[in-house]
């Protein structure tokens, strides 16, 4: 088991539709390439997939959630065990 080859493509695919809105908090993300502005955080500007169900194979549409990255550690620390970020897959955290 592992990551469909066409992660990338879905994860931006998910981006996209949601507008490059995080479904948590509404903050609009940076797309790719764009340049943030020079008063914010662009980490926190970072849309990522989150997996509704923590089960990071799970990949139908309704398993996926794009939200900021600030927002998806929070999904990860509250709720089940603790993990850290270190924990968060590579995937699941990949930068656009
Ligand atoms: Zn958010
Ligand atoms: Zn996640």
């Amino acid at each position: 088991m592992g990551y469909p080859k066409h992660w990338k493509e879905l994860a931006r695919d998910i981006k996209e539709k949601a507008d490059w809105r995080c479904q948590k908090c509404g903050r609009v993300c940076l797309r790719p390439g764009e340049k943030p502005p020079d008063n914010i955080k662009p980490r926190a500007y970072n849309l990522q997939v989150h997996h509704h169900n923590m089960i990071p194979t799970d990949n139908r549409l309704e398993n996926l959630i794009p939200v900021c990255s600030s927002c998806h550690l929070s999904y990860h620390r509250g709720g089940r065990g603790n993990i850290s970020v270190g924990q968060l897959s590579l995937f699941d955290i990949s930068q656009f």
